[in-house]
This record gives structure tokens, C-alpha cells and sequence, in this order.
């Protein structure tokens, strides 16, 4: 089983680092022939629109898209959330969301004066207390499809969830030194 970290821009390096404490087979993907090993894959955040673009000087975009479709284990942070969303508002016009998680996000919805905060999450499922949320500039989820099941909230708004094997959060898991979110995802699709 080998878990693939899409590896264009963003936090790419910090998931990995998480994924192989864990013990996991971790395989960055680049390039088109890097996806078709992988098991299952994270979507890091970043910047969404750069990430857009490199998907298409990597030509990525439409196996990526097609190997979601399918169903390919996948876990989407932040920047990753938006780029697997249906809907964007506030986007930039040039950027393309793959249309592959039933929701609509508002990119940077949280607001400039909120860039950057921490929020302590009661996530369902997980034992041992609450994950903290690392949010930066993140984007604010404002409708889910009938698929989706919300995984926590924060101020009643979704953050955390799962559209079957397809997991998103709006914040940062990488990066707060907790492993029981890659460790619920890795247990789940494994
Ligand atoms: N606001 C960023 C974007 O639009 C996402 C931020 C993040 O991934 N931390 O892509």
C-alpha cells in the first residue's frame, strides 16, 4: 500500500514526514507515471492557484482527476480542499476546481484579520481529546453535498469530513504535530 503526496507546491514535505512516521509507504507524485502506483493520496495545502497551474505544466490534471473519480483513497488540505471542490466562490476566473468532492468553498473565507489561528476540534471518531486546527487562510466551507459526512465544526461550520474514501479538512494536520489525523485516514483506507 503506498500513499502518494502530491508534490507540485505547499506543504508537501510536512505530510510525507507525518506518513512515513507512521510507518506508511510514502511516494511523492510529480509526474504523471508517479501517480499510477500510489494507493491513495494527500492533496496538501499551499496555494491553490499555483498548484492549479502546475497541474497542467505536469500534466497531472486529467489523470489526477480521473484516478479521484475512481475512487482513490484521497486525504485534501486547505489549498487541496479547494482544488477537489465543486464550487469556489471568491476563485481567481483562470483557476479550474477538479469538480471531484460535493462542496462549495469560499476561498480565504475566513479573512484577512483571522489569516492565521488555532482552534481546538472535537473530531468524531477520534479517541484522547480534541486535534488542533491549524487554520491559514483558509478556505470557509459553505455547503456539502448528501455525500459528505462532517467530521467536526468549528463555530457550526463544517472543517473536517469524508465524501467515502475522499477526506478533506479546511485546516493544516501536517502542521500541528498531532498524527491521529493521518493515522485515522491511513487505518481507513488501508
Ligand atoms: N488561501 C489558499 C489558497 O487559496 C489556501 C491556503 C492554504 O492552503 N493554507 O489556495
Amino acid at each position: 500500500m503506498k500513499v502518494g503526496v502530491l508534490a507540485l507546491q505547499g506543504a508537501f514535505r510536512e505530510h510525507a514526514e507525518a506518513l512515513a512516521a507512521l510507518g506508511a509507504d510514502v511516494a511523492l507524485v510529480k509526474r504523471p507515471e508517479e501517480l499510477d502506483s500510489v494507493d491513495a493520496i494527500v492533496l496538501p495545502g499551499g496555494e491553490s492557484t499555483t498548484i492549479d497551474k502546475l497541474l497542467d505544466s505536469s500534466e497531472l490534471r486529467a489523470p489526477l482527476t480521473r484516478r479521484l473519480r475512481d475512487g482513490l483513497p484521497a486525504f485534501a488540505t486547505c489549498a487541496g480542499l479547494i482544488l477537489c471542490a465543486t464550487e469556489v466562490i471568491d476563485g481567481r476566473t483562470d483557476q479550474s476546481p477538479l469538480g471531484v468532492l460535493d462542496l462549495t468553498v469560499r476561498r480565504n473565507g475566513y479573512g484577512r484579520q483571522r489569516e492565521s489561528f488555532e482552534a481546538s476540534l472535537a473530531v468524531r471518531g477520534l479517541a484522547d481529546g480534541d486535534f488542533p486546527g491549524i487554520f491559514i487562510r483558509a478556505p470557509v466551507v459553505e455547503r456539502v453535498g448528501p455525500d459528505v459526512e462532517v467530521l467536526a465544526e468549528f463555530d457550526g461550520v463544517p472543517v473536517l469530513g469524508r465524501a467515502h474514501d475522499l477526506w478533506f479538512a479546511s485546516f493544516h494536520p501536517e502542521l500541528s504535530g498531532d498524527l491521529r489525523l493521518h493515522q485515522l485516514f491511513v487505518n481507513e483506507v488501508c
